[in-house]
This record gives structure tokens, C-alpha cells and sequence, in this order.
């Protein structure tokens, strides 16, 4: 899978559901493909004084629900084709939590592993005057990605503003609170992911209070992921976490506080107290109740996904799971909340502070999070009512509750 390009990944995936659908030749078609797409070519100073040029890309994948919207990913492996595919899925992951968004993604390629701040500084800057024509609260709204935080995105929206010679604060989201930033943004992804585990929970029969969880990748998702289980759904046995140097196990439960301070001072999971060491591929197939993958694509394959034994897997992750093992698990009766509904909680609270700059407002934290429970709530029942109507895995169920939707878009809008 991860030999294979991701944007064809994505047109098959959208093929699978216009089959399933019976979607009209038109549409199928006209959603298989980005609508508008720009290639930039940068020439930014280095602090040697040398002149380094740069290739960049913005998406507008499908804008038929509303302006296009989706992060910037600075990743030296980034191509064309890489943000086509995050575009893709960007626009069906706005249309399952049913949010008034298209779906974009941009992207440059680059290492700024090897750049200085005032560097990344000048990149930002330059890839805001090369799109900025494009952009807009109206138009597209972009979002921090891999590589990219709430820095690069107040100096971007700074740039935007200097252009246009008017406050802007919508033109972009994941800023800093102190330049309208929303509150809950930092936990959103994992809090939505966890929102989902105790619906599903229900559904499945589940105590998550009793449940026993594993947490595969150890950064912003799966950190509060680990803290976020116990505090929302009031218990829960933590097992084992890892991040890329291995993982760590205790049947009895790690404490997750202690183990997210422990990941913060060393930098690492391993040699956490009371623990043994783990390999990574272990961590999957352990005997738990609940498993969060939170680091990496394509972990969960055809080779292990028969001896994966939980219950419920909530892919905080893009792409965890390759599409012969959704059929080998949906076999074993193993619930997944995909990946686009699963991790749908951080554009959803963009999505807030899009709306919170707009009218200038800004709502209190128990205001955010009761929104995203609403929204994450609906779209998991939305997605497990098509499940059980259209006898379809989940992953393909969350496809036809986004495609219809956009679908119908674009059928109001004469498109098709
Ligand atoms: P992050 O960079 O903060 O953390 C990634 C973690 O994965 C780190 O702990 C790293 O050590 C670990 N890791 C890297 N390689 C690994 C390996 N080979 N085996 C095990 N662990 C490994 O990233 P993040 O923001 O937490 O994102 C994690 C995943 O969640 C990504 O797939 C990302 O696309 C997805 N996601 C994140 C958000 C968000 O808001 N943060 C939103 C949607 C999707």
C-alpha cells in the first residue's frame, strides 16, 4: 500500500461507494477529480544569503458544500498527487460530520527539520503571496498540517492581512488563541475520536469503563487519546503505549497522566516504571478491548490483521489500515470507526474558530466541546445506520454518507 500512489487509493475508494450507490455516471465522475488546483514556484532567501527555490501546491478539492477547506503539509516527500488524495478525503471528512466545507490540502516540498525559524518564517510568507488570490473565509481556508503549527499560521494569515490591508482572522485556522485561535483546538482530533469509541461502545456492547485500550504512536492524538479515555468516559485500563523508538506493556494499566509527563521529559515511552518493552507490531495484535492507532498509515495489513484481537479499532491515524485487512477485520466482526469520521474532531473545531472570527465572538471551552460531541455524535450514528441499512463495512458506510451528501450538492447547484 504504501508503494502504491494515494491518489489512487482515494479514486478507488470513491469507486467502491458510486458502485454501491448506483451515483450517476456524471457525478461519479466529476468527484473522482480535484476541481481547481495550483502549483507554485518559490524563490525563497536562505539566511546564507543563497536563494533556495521551493514547489508548492494548493488543492480545491470540491467546493459544492461550501468553501474549500484543509491543512498545509511541509514534508519532503510531498507531491501532487499526496495533497490530491489529503484534498479527497478532506472533502468527505467535512461532508461526515456535516460541516458547510468543501475539502483542500496544500503543501510544500521541504525539510524544515534543516530550516532556521526566520527561514520558515520567509516560506511561509512566500507561499502566502503566491495563493493568497485564492484564499479567503469565502474561498478556502487553510489549517496546520505535518510540520506546520500555529506559528507558521499566524505569520501566513499576518502576510494575508498585510495584502489585503483589512483584518482577516477567518482566512486561516489553527492560529494562536491570542490572534484567534479557538479554544479546545490542541485536543480536538483525540477528544472527537473518543466521542465516537463511546458511542460505538454502546452499540457493541462495550463497557468502556471497564475496557482495556492500547495507544499505537505517542504525539498529539495519542497522548490525549490515552488521558482523554479515562477523563471522558470515566475509566478504562490503559495497556500499553508506543511511539517510533518501541512501545511499553502492563496488563494491570499504565497510569496515563504519568506516562504523557514521563513521554514529555525523555522524549520517549520506553522505560516508563513497571513496564516490559514492546515492539510496535506487538502493541497491535495484544489482547485489548479498544485499539487507537495514532501514528502511522498502513500499519494494520493483510499479515496482521488475523491476529488483531480488539474489539474496537478508532484510527485516530490517516490510513492505518490497508483495504485488505477492513475486509479481513469486518469478517471478524472487529467494529472500525474510520479514519475520516475518527479523526474528524480537529477540523470540526476549525471549523468553530472559522465561525468565531467571522462574527468576532468567541465561545468558552465547554461551548466547544459540546458542539463537537454533537457533531461527532450525529455523524457516528449517521455512519452506523448506513452500516446496518446497506449491510456494508464501516469504512465504506462513512463513504456513502459523504458522497451522497456532496453529491446532492452538486446536483442542486446544476452541476451535474
Ligand atoms: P505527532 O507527530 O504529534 O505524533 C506522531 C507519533 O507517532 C509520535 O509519537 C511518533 O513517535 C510516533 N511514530 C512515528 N513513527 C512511528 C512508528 N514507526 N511506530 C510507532 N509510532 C511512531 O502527530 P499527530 O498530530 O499525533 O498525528 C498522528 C496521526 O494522526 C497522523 O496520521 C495524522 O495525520 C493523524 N491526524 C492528526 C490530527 C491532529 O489534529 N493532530 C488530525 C487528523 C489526523
Amino acid at each position: 500500500m504504501a508503494e502504491m500512489n494515494p491518489f489512487k487509493i482515494a479514486q478507488q475508494q470513491l469507486d467502491e461507494s458510486a458502485k454501491k450507490l448506483g451515483l450517476d455516471q456524471a457525478t461519479h465522475e466529476f468527484l473522482r477529480w480535484p476541481q481547481r488546483e495550483y502549483r507554485f514556484t518559490l524563490p525563497v532567501k536562505m539566511d546564507n544569503g543563497r536563494t533556495r527555490v521551493f514547489h508548492a501546491y494548493r488543492v480545491q478539492y470540491n467546493g459544492a458544500r461550501g468553501p474549500t477547506k484543509g491543512g498545509l503539509r511541509w514534508h519532503p516527500d510531498e507531491t501532487i498527487d499526496t495533497v490530491r488524495a489529503l484534498a479527497a478525503w478532506m472533502t468527505w471528512k467535512c461532508a461526515v460530520v456535516n460541516i458547510p466545507l468543501g475539502g483542500g490540502k496544500g503543501g510544500v516540498t521541504c525539510n524544515p527539520k534543516e530550516m532556521t525559524e526566520t527561514e520558515k518564517e520567509r516560506l511561509a510568507r512566500a507561499y502566502i503571496r503566491a495563493v493568497a488570490r485564492e484564499l479567503g473565509v469565502h474561498r478556502d481556508v487553510p489549517a496546520p498540517d505535518v510540520y506546520t503549527n500555529p506559528q507558521i499560521m499566524a505569520w501566513m494569515m499576518d502576510e494575508y492581512e498585510t495584502i489585503l490591508g483589512e483584518s482577516h482572522p477567518g482566512v486561516i485556522t489553527g492560529k494562536p488563541i491570542a490572534i484567534g485561535g479557538s479554544q479546545g483546538r490542541g485536543d480536538a482530533t483525540a477528544r472527537g475520536g473518543v466521542y465516537v469509541v463511546r458511542e460505538a461502545s454502546q452499540k457493541i456492547g462495550l463497557d468502556p469503563t471497564k475496557a482495556t485500550y492500547a495507544v499505537q504512536g505517542f504525539g498529539n492524538a495519542g497522548q490525549y487519546a490515552a488521558t482523554l479515555h479515562n477523563e471522558i468516559l470515566g475509566g478504562g485500563r490503559l495497556v500499553a503505549v508506543s511511539d517510533s523508538s518501541g512501545g511499553v506493556v502492563n496488563k494491570d494499566g499504565i497510569d496515563p497522566e504519568e506516562i504523557v509527563r514521563f513521554k514529555l521529559e525523555t522524549g520517549k515511552v520506553s522505560g516508563f516504571p513497571g513496564t516490559k518493552a514492546i515492539t510496535n507490531e506487538e502493541l497491535l495484535e495484544l489482547d485489548v478491548d479498544i485499539l487507537y492507532p495514532a501514528a502511522l498509515e498502513g500499519v494494520i495489513t493483510d499479515a496482521n490483521a488475523g491476529n488483531i484481537k480488539a474489539k474496537l479499532i478508532c484510527e485516530l491515524a490517516n490510513g492505518p489500515t490497508t483495504p485488505g485487512a477492513d475486509e479481513i477485520l469486518h469478517g471478524k466482526g472487529t467494529l472500525i470507526l474510520p479514519d475520516f469520521l475518527a479523526n474528524a474532531g480537529g477540523v470540526t473545531v476549525s471549523y468553530f474558530e472559522q465561525v468565531q472570527n467571522t462574527y468576532n465572538y468567541y465561545w468558552s471551552l465547554e461551548h466547544v466541546h459540546e458542539q463537537l460531541d454533537r457533531r461527532m455524535t450525529d455523524a457516528f450514528n449517521a455512519v452506523f445506520d448506513t452500516r446496518e441499512k446497506a449491510k456494508a463495512h464501516m469504512r465504506l458506510a462513512a463513504y456513502m454518507v459523504s458522497v451522497t451528501r456532496v453529491a446532492e450538492a452538486c446536483k442542486l447547484r446544476g452541476w451535474v
